[in-house]
């Protein structure tokens, strides 16, 4: 299954950018806080949320507070000078009792306003989210799969860190560079590989098939696959041609290579 309708959660909380670090080559976390996170859920896992980034100039964060079809009407139909570029972003951490919640962002230029926004972001800048639940959706099965590139990155360290140490099976995260790889906290049983990309590679290419080659448990997996949009589809038919059931796999799309 793709990820579940998240549109019917209705926090949306106005923060603050609090500091900002390069923790990887490729990878900038911006710490943000500010007291309507208190009204924010903790979910953890791949918790998730829709961004609104701030504009040049004046930005509108008078937004719906929840993202269903009407509330992205209202959206569209706020002024286009103030109104704020939307992108999807996952709670990295998130600190309650401080008000504090990371978002680690993928930094891959200025092509786009949210890799743009964190190469820029200053202490004081403000940004808006609306919460969308989780994706993450296990069926009973044998063993866990996960498999994303960079972008899932933040998921996949959230499910590690919050799946039963119980948990058996195989984590495959792709990164841009092996240096990109962060500290993981996951159950002894997940084996967790990372995948560093070879400049001139597709995006998705190595992890596909590193998957695709790996000596997998036996049994059924719950597999949850994430990143540019060739990973989740690629590994989805390839687990499907092997007897997978479909519901035991969730997938979605963060971003596809060369669109917006
Ligand atoms: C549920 C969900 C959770 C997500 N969580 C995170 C997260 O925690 N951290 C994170 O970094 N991303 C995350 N993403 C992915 C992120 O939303 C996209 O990468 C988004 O397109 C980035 O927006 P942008 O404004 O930087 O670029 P856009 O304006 O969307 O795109 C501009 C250009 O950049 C390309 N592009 C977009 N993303 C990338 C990339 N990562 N690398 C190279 N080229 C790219 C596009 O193909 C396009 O050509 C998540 C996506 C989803 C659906």
């Amino acid at each position: 299954m793709a990820f579940k309708d998240a549109k019917t959660f209705d926090t949306r909380c106005v923060v603050e950018v609090l500091r900002t670090r390069r923790v990887t080559p490729n990878m900038v976390r911006v710490t943000v806080g500010g007291e309507q996170l208190s009204a924010l859920e903790h979910r953890g896992f791949d918790h998730w949320f829709r961004l609104f980034l701030p504009r040049d100039g004046v930005t509108n964060f008078d937004l719906p507070a929840r993202m269903d079809l009407r509330g992205y009407i209202g959206y569209l139909r706020m002024p286009k000078d103030t109104r704020p570029p939307m992108r999807n972003y996952t709670v990295r951490e998130f600190r309650p009792d401080a008000q504090e919640l990371d978002i680690d962002f993928v930094t891959h230029g200025d092509a786009g306003p949210a890799s743009r926004f964190a190469l820029s972001a200053r202490a004081g800048d403000r940004l808006a989210l609306v919460d969308q639940g989780c994706g993450w959706d296990p069926v009973p099965a044998d063993w866990t799969l996960l498999v994303a590139d960079e972008t899932g990155l933040p998921a996949v360290l959230g499910i590690l860190r919050d799946m039963p140490r119980t948990a058996i099976g195989r984590a495959f995260i792709e990164v841009p560079h092996a240096d990109d790889a962060q500290p993981v906290d996951a159950p002894a049983g997940m084996d967790v590989t990372w995948v560093a990309r070879n400049t001139g590679d597709r995006p998705g290419a190595r992890v596909v098939e590193a998957v695709q080659s790996a000596a997998l448990p036996p049994g059924a997996p719950y597999a949850y696959l994430v990143g540019e949009q060739s990973i989740p589809t690629s590994v989805r038919r390839w687990l499907v041609g092997r007897g997978v059931p479909k519901s035991n796999i969730t997938f979605t799309g963060y971003w596809r290579l060369g669109k917006h």
